[in-house]
């Protein structure tokens, strides 16, 4: 046993500690969004979600489970609580999800380690045939900065950065709170090929093929992965820089699986959905700047969401709708459909060119963005004594 009085230790853009009871805290709060919507009526039963601990994948698990009352199996790389050191955030959602499923009578089971490793696909296929019916939806919510190739493996590590051309923007020191000017050089033609083994859909198709040949998935199984795409101001490090190239092979790569799946009746395809605070997100470049004003224009027009809002409006208004799925003209599922709105772009970049360090709590809401950022983390939850000491070591399952 473990207790300590926890706090945030930012350090750039990460933070390396968590709080076990405010992680809690923010998934409960999930979960009770996701009850206050009405029931799906016919939403998925057996799910598997990897990369299910934080972000869009915890948000998909929490929808699937709380708005649908589907088992669900968790794949996520995380880690425990070590040396008198809390565990990561992921970890402690992960522990709170699976107690909230278990005493709402619902099956939750997870595996912790590398989901592109040809051991985890075994070992979680193992557990599957055992423990669970057929698969009928797979999400795929990985965000990794490293992969090693199950066939040779080789070690590649994506990269952020523009493609072809050096790129400079306004930019967020979101630890130093300064507004500044950013020069990214153009990633080199290896940075590009290691970004796509990565981020691109490689290892989602080797999870369907390996589920498929071991008979696991139902009539009618679904997949999805997430995409990014926004404004014109983030394309050079979003979807034309080296992570875009990686999300071109995922788009591919849905279209090789949908295949695949229509055999049984099934389908796969890419959401495109929102920017929003999350571990991944905050380490993209200009990012955080461009999050922090969309904010301060989705809050006052009352549109802003979060992961769980948008996940729950994808499966409750798309997918688990009667097959109303809103495919844009290159075949991507659109749940971004409120970032992009006229009106909300037109005001986000009214106010871009305007930024600077000076007025930056005035002209966007980096109070609302560093919030988020702490709150991903376990900071900042009401209800939670963080002055108390806590537990650090919390166990899953
Ligand atoms: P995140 O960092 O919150 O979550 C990543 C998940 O992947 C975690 O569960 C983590 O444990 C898991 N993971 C990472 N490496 C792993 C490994 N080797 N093995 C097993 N699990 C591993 O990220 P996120 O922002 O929710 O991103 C998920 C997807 O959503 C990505 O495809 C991203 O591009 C997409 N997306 C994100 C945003 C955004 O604004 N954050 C917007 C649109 C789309």
């Amino acid at each position: 046993m473990a207790k300590q009085v926890v706090s945030p230790r930012v350090r750039g853009f990460v933070c390396i500690t968590a709080h076990p009871e405010g992680c809690a805290a923010h998934v409960r709060e999930q979960i009770a969004y996701v009850k206050s919507r009405p029931a799906m009526k016919n939403g998925p039963k057996n799910v598997l979600v990897i990369g299910s601990s934080t972000g869009y994948g915890l948000a998909s698990r929490i929808s699937a489970a709380f708005g649908a009352g589907a088992n669900t199996f968790g794949v996520y790389f995380e880690r425990p609580s070590a040396n008198g050191k809390p565990a990561s955030a992921g970890w402690y959602n992960t522990a709170a999800f699976e107690a909230e499923a278990k005493k709402a009578g619902l099956y939750a089971a997870s595996a912790n380690g590398d989901a592109f490793s040809a051991e985890m696909k075994a070992q979680v296929i193992e557990r599957l045939k055992k423990e669970m019916p057929q698969i009928d939806l797979v999400v795929y919510s990985l965000a990794a900065p490293r992969r090693t190739d199950p066939a040779t493996g080789e070690v590649y590590k994506s990269v952020l950065k523009p493609v072809g051309a050096p790129y400079s923007s306004k930019n967020l020191d979101t630890d130093k709170k300064v507004v500044n000017e950013v020069t990214l050089e153009p990633a080199t033609e290896d940075e590009i090929k290691a970004t796509v083994k990565v981020m691109g859909g490689e290892d989602w198709k080797l999870w369907i093929e390996a589920l498929d040949a071991a008979g696991l998935l139902a009539e009618g199984c679904q997949s999805v992965a997430y995409s990014y795409i926004g404004p014109s101001v983030t394309w050079p490090i979003y979807k034309d820089g080296s992570i875009g190239q990686a999300k071109k092979d995922l788009y591919a790569k849905a279209e090789e699986i949908d295949a695949l799946l229509k055999i049984k009746r099934g389908r796969a395809f890419v959401s495109v959905n929102k920017a929003v605070v999350t571990q991944a997100s905050s380490a993209i470049p200009v990012v955080p700047l461009y999050i922090s004003v969309l904010f301060k224009v989705m809050k006052a027009k009352g549109l802003h969401e979060d992961c769980i809002e948008q996940i729950q409006r994808l499966f409750e208004t798309q997918m688990y709708n009667d097959g109303c799925l809103n495919f844009d003209d290159q075949g991507l599922v659109r749940i971004d459909d409120w970032e992009m709105r006229e009106d909300v772009q037109k005001e986000v970049f009214e106010i871009w060119p305007k930024v600077s360090t000076e007025n930056l709590l005035e002209l966007t809401d980096f109070v609302g963005y560093q919030q988020g950022f702490l709150k991903l983390f376990g900071f900042g939850l009401p209800g939670v004594d963080y002055a108390a000491e806590t537990e650090l070591e919390v166990p899953i399952g």
